[in-house]
């Protein structure tokens, strides 16, 4: 099988040994489950549940506002206790509703139906009934996704199956002990692009999942791509690149590459939505660092807390000096475990040593690695540059918008500057501003 690659990129310490092959283990919730309304870009949900209402485990709880929200559902059977407002994984605040959990897990009726026997609306309600998003960490709402304007030229599903991050080995568990579930969803997408082919994006490190899908993929227009394991391979635009030769830029969806990308678990929740009526619910999450006790594999009813997920991997073994949420170098610092686990929580990381906030930064030495490993192949030396010193029309001028913050320049650079986090900064500062339309960038 031939390996595909693209130009830059890093090899981070893999990290993955900790949990690979750690099967997942299925998670209790705890007393309390605390539902995000704001799981999703876009506008916050709406509740529909007031204090005091019994909810069964995948009853509706809050509807989508807008075009670009999703409904949010219970992921245990309880009574809405109200709403409070949480920080959230990213650091903002958002208001969750709070559900006092019964421990009956008592479930609503699902409706399971046959693909075959679908129409594409039907296909695309049930979807966006279930809640389903972007589960890799944009949390796009998926029935949006899967709409474009030109769907009949489609002509590549992608299932983004790099599992790029270090550390992390939730899709490699999914693919190796429930391929069939993956390509439930795969088949379910395809239906909706007839003229489409399907591509199974595996880094080349993931050999056991290219041995637990192949055979599945055998009886359907799907084909396996194998990549080079290299971070960030699985990075949107650089996947379609390497996959189809199709350049894309942030002012573009993959459906203008004729592409449509979606992740493992997405693929997952799209297959429980559309062939078992079940609303998305639960995920898979990896809980691993050298400070956890057990690093572990859990599937976990979504709205339990950080804690409560590093509890089930037997707590910590160190004391952690740094918390993650997500992978290392995409993820966000926590600075409290009581935050809850959304649709998008993919990993709960805990060092016992913080490498990054120890180090100092110096002075930029020119040695141009940052550059020559940046995917998006922009200057990141200089973009920090303008990002620090506020120079908003010269970050724009030299195309600060297209880095996808992988965090490789940060990584790489032997002077230990904080340059992904300049950009990234500058990077919402610009975006907010383009939403109150006082600038545009796209
Ligand atoms: S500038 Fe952005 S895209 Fe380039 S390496 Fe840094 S974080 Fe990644
Ligand atoms: S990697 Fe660091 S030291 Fe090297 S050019 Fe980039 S910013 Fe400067």
């Amino acid at each position: 099988m031939r390996l595909l690659s693209f130009k830059g990129g890093i090899h981070p310490e893999d990290g993955k040994e900790l949990t690979k092959g750690e099967k997942i283990v299925r998670t209790a919730a705890g007393d309390k489950l605390y539902y995000s309304l704001s799981q999703h870009i876009g506008a916050p949900s709406v509740p529909i549940v007031s204090k005091g209402d019994h909810v069964l485990r995948g009853q509706m709880i809050a509807r989508a506002n807008g075009n670009v929200s999703a409904f949010v559902h219970a992921s245990v059977s309880g009574t809405v206790e109200g709403i409070e407002k949480m920080r959230m994984p990213s650091g903002n605040m958002a208001d969750c509703i709070v559900v006092d959990n019964d421990h009956e897990m008592r479930e609503v009726q699902f409706q399971a139906d046959k693909l075959e026997e679908m129409t594409r609306d039907e296909i695309l309600k049930r979807i966006k009934n279930a809640g389903v998003v972007g589960m890799g960490g944009a949390g796009f709402p998926t029935h949006v996704k899967l709409s474009p304007p030109n769907p009949d030229k489609i002509d590549s599903i992608l299932v983004n199956a790099a599992e790029c991050e270090p550390y992390l080995t939730g899709d490699y568990q999914r693919m190796t002990e429930e391929p069939e579930k993956i390509m439930t969803g795969l088949l379910a997408v395809l239906k909706l692009f007839p003229g489409a082919r399907g591509y199974l994006c595996i880094e080349d490190n993931k050999k056991d999942c290219i041995t637990a899908m192949e055979p599945l993929c055998r009886d359907h227009n799907i084909e396996i791509k194998c990549l080079r394991t290299k971070y960030p391979q699985g990075a949107e635009r650089v996947l379609i690149s390497t996959v189809t030769g199709r350049k894309i830029n942030s002012k573009m969806l993959p459906a203008d590459a004729l592409c449509i990308v979606d992740n493992v678990e997405t693929m997952v929740a799209i297959g429980e939505a559309v062939i078992n009526g079940k609303p998305l619910m639960d995920r898979t999450i990896t809980v691993t660092g050298d400070a956890v006790k057990n690093p572990k594999n859990l599937s976990v009813p979504i709205g339990i807390l950080h804690r409560e997920a590093a509890d089930a991997a037997g707590g910590f073994s160190k004391a952690p000096q740094k918390i993650i949420s997500g992978g290392p170098m995409m993820g966000n610092a926590l600075i409290s475990l009581d935050v809850p686990v959304t649709k998008t929580s993919s990993g709960l990381l805990a060092f016992s040593e913080d490498v990054v906030s120890e180090s100092e930064p110096s002075a930029c030495m020119n040695c141009g690695r940052c550059v020559e490993d940046c995917p998006g192949r922009i200057l990141p030396t200089r973009l920090a540059d303008f990002a620090d010193r506020g120079d908003k029309e010269s970050f724009l001028k030299y195309h600060g918008m297209e880095c996808c913050e992988c965090g490789c320049c940060s990584y790489i650079c032997p002077a230990k500057r904080h340059l992904t986090q300049s950009i990234r900064s500058m990077r919402k500062i610009l975006l907010d501003e383009q939403k109150k339309g006082q600038v545009k960038v796209k």
